[in-house]
């Protein structure tokens, strides 16, 4: 075996798996509160931006050449039914707007815990998420973000159904085209920590248990994925990637849609951190992505995209 390991060049040829920039995605938070791009405390190296400084950081990511952007947004007021994630100007509608005007990829995350004041994921009765008046919103946001300008919709609400009734809403008004991109086996994550920092929607009373994941599941995700295959999603995604490269691989095996990953915050920050303190060397990182790749991703959503495009790693070595 040891033949075809005796130089770099021979690694690289029979290499099974290469990152490449266009496959990567980069989450961005825009924050209608805030007056200048603002390092995020549990995040570091990533930033939230103001809405006026969209317009230098799509510049700054093209010229990186990252192409894809998942687009995040913080309105500045909250209400029970977060009425300003279907503003035609919300903050992430116009966030939308810009990146799209800018020549980037653009995917609108959709969900309404950034914008309901309990930080839950949809409508409340009696303290509890109602699913069907929740999706019939998300079918709002979906037309709204479209009609911003966004390429593709992310729905991460974990609500039945939710991805018939996008579809659904954004047919009946035009965007026949605009494909989706399911958050399907979306686990209730301690690894999303630092998000909630920036995107300010850690629920003000229970958890989300009762919509995501349990993460002792992995047959259940395929279940997820099948429906929300048959509700018409044009790509699924396993989210956090790091804990549940079983579930990729699985999804992988089984479906022949595009999948997608989503390396979430507190992945980023836990190698990140590991490697800033010395505990880790910097080669941890691609060793990390190259692990979502080789599980079958297609598309891999990672704060790591921006560190990769500025160490030109268009294809990095393991
Ligand atoms: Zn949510």
């Amino acid at each position: 075996m040891r033949r075809l390991r005796t130089s770099q060049e021979l690694r690289d040829l029979v290499s099974e798996t290469t990152i490449n920039l266009n496959k990567l995605v980069m989450p961005v938070f825009v924050d209608e509160t805030l007056k200048n791009p603002q390092e995020i405390r549990s995040m570091p190296g990533i930033y939230s931006y103001d809405p006026d400084s969209v317009d230098d950081y799509a510049e700054k990511l093209r010229n990186m050449g990252i192409r894809n952007v998942l687009v995040f947004g913080v309105p500045s007021a909250k209400d029970p039914m977060g009425t300003e994630a279907y503003n035609p100007e919300g903050v992430s509608q116009k966030a939308i707007r810009k990146f799209a005007e800018k020549g980037l990829v653009v995917m609108a995350d959709l969900c309404m815990c950034e914008y309901t004041d309990h930080g839950h994921c949809g409508v409340l009765k009696e303290k509890t998420v109602h699913n069907d008046e929740t999706i019939k919103l998300y079918g709002k946001i979906a037309v709204s973000q479209a009609r911003a300008g966004a390429h593709v919709i992310a729905p991460s609400g974990m609500m039945d159904g939710q991805v018939k009734a996008i579809r659904e809403a954004l047919d009946s008004d035009g965007f026949s085209d605009t494909p989706i991109m399911a958050y399907s086996a979306k686990y209730a994550s301690q690894m999303y920590g630092p998000f909630r920092d920036a995107a300010k929607s850690t629920p003000s009373f229970g958890d989300r248990k009762t919509y995501q994941m349990n993460p002792s599941n992995a047959r259940e995700a395929i279940r997820e994925m099948e429906l929300d295959i048959i509700e018409g999603a044009d790509i699924i995604m396993v989210k956090p990637a790091l804990f549940y490269l079983d579930v990729l691989k699985e999804a992988r095996n089984r479906f022949n849609l595009p999948i997608s990953a989503y390396g979430v915050s507190g992945e980023y920050s836990m190698i990140k951190n590991a490697v800033d303190s010395g505990l880790l060397g910097e080669d941890a990182i691609s060793e990390y992505i190259m692990s979502v790749f080789r599980a079958g991703a297609d598309i891999f959503i990672t704060y790591f995209a921006e560190y990769l495009a500025q160490k030109g790693q268009h294809r990095v070595r393991v």
